[in-house]
């Protein structure tokens, strides 16, 4: 397949990698112009699209991306499909959905999970909003860039999903943080802390996959210092994007809401940006409850 992929980051770089090791033409885009082993440097966004049967984009945000479309749609050729990856705010996403069919085109919202070694390794799971057809046609390469590809629903129902998994998962990152806290102030070892919380109620993925602790469950971003991982500025923009969703849709989330306050305080006040999220452990240990 002829594909255009702009936006060769952290993620990006590799899912292009792997998609041009599988077979598929694969000509690129990036601001910063990195070397990407297999893809063709394109001199521009349109020049990346033009001829595509497929149009990737993996960039930072929902404006950024809304500006990269309005230069690739009328590039594009009839009946290609325009699939965004990067993770950004829902309406940027139906937005762009909207322009690429009025143009004639396809468009996917599928965001990712699984981080950089997932993009590497080609183990991602894609999160897709859609028409049927456009996922179809671009599922073979979901299969080379990810294990699992769920088609949620229409536009914007794979940032609907993405976003509100990370919810979950920053509430219970910090739930299962404040316990451990918590425990520790009671005089419990953290080790059978978890020997019970792992196999009772209170088990989670934070909990039993990604344990915030070191030395206690399985190997994580704890045991190697903090170093993400997944980056507590990354779960900070996940859980401002639910923010965001929730007042646009009117959903009442007070979790997410304190979980964004606390991720907010923690990146932008204190140190926790470059610290992986489970970083709130060590940050609430250090505390009272006077701060
Ligand atoms: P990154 O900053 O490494 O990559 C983004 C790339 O986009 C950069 O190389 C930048 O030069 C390029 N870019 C910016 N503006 C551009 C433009 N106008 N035209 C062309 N290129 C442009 O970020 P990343 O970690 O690769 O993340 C990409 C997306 O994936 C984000 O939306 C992020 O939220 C999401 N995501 C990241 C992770 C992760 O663990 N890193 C996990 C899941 C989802």
């Amino acid at each position: 397949m002829k594909i255009g992929f702009i936006g060769l980051g952290n993620m990006g770089g590799p899912m292009a990698r792997n998609l041009a090791a599988a077979g598929h033409q694969v000509a690129g885009f990036d601001l910063a112009a990195p070397q990407i082993e297999g893809v063709t440097p394109a001199a521009s966004a349109a020049e990346a699209a033009a001829g595509a049967e497929v149009v990737i984009t993996m960039l930072p945000n929902g404006q950024i991306l809304r500006a990269v479309a309005a230069e690739v749609i009328p590039a594009m050729a009839a009946g290609a499909v325009l699939c965004d990856c990067s993770t950004v705010d829902v309406d940027s996403a139906r937005a762009v959905a909207e322009q690429a069919v009025a143009a004639g085109l396809g468009a996917l919202d599928a965001p990712v999970s699984g981080g950089v070694g997932g993009a590497a390794g080609g183990t991602l799971t894609f999160m897709v909003g859609g028409s049927d057809a456009a996922f179809a046609t671009v599922s073979p390469l979901f299969d080379i860039m990810g294990q699992k590809a769920v088609h949620c629903g229409e536009s914007g129902a794979g940032q609907a999903a993405k976003i509100c998994n990370n919810m979950i998962l920053g509430v219970t990152m910090i739930a299962t943080c404040e316990a451990f806290a918590l425990a520790d102030k009671l005089g419990l070892d953290r080790q059978k802390m978890f020997d019970v919380v792992s196999t009772s109620s209170g088990y989670s993925w934070s909990m039993n996959a990604y344990c915030p602790a070191p030395g206690v469950g399985p190997t994580s971003p704890a045991d190697n210092g903090y170093k993400p991982g997944f980056a507590a500025e990354l779960m900070l923009k996940d859980l401002r994007l639910s923010q965001q969703a929730a007042e646009s849709a009117d959903a009442d989330t007070p979790m997410g809401q304190l979980a964004a306050a606390l991720y907010t305080e923690f990146v932008e006040n204190e140190d926790g940006r470059g610290q992986d999220f489970s970083a709130m452990l060590p940050r609430l240990s250090a505390r009272g409850r006077k701060g």
